[in-house]
């Protein structure tokens, strides 16, 4: 199963996008805001960017929070295969099966573990 979802890859630019969106950009427009009112200028859009900006900043963690859910999901599935899978005998050659833990290539369709390291086969 090929790994479809990986955060690695640009999970540091939403993170980045948060904390702009979600507190650089408010911090910044409630510093303007206090410095306006200290002036005795009123600007009320002041306060809808401020808000704007601030559910930009949770609508994006909201998406960055269920990605990283589906990517659990996703990783949990990979590990449950790969749990299921080891151990399985690999086919070879004229009716030989080859051991997946030491290489021996020389066990045969009935044999229930490999002669020569011992573990025990699917
Ligand atoms: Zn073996």
């Amino acid at each position: 199963m090929k790994r479809y979802l990986n955060l690695n890859d640009f999970g540091g630019k939403i993170v980045l996008a948060i904390a702009i969106l979600g507190i650089g950009i408010p911090a910044l427009l409630w510093a303007i805001s206090l410095a306006l009112n200290a002036l005795g200028i009123q600007w009320p859009a002041l306060r809808f960017i401020l808000l704007g900006a601030l559910a930009g900043g949770g609508i994006l963690f909201l998406g960055l929070l269920s990605l990283v859910i589906v990517e659990q999901i996703q990783d949990h599935l990979i590990y449950k295969m790969y749990i299921n899978s080891r151990g399985k005998r690999i086919p070879s050659a004229q009716g030989w099966s080859e051991c997946p833990f030491c290489g021996n290539r020389k066990i045969k369709d009935f044999e229930n573990s490999c002669p020569i390291c011992g573990r025990v086969l699917k």
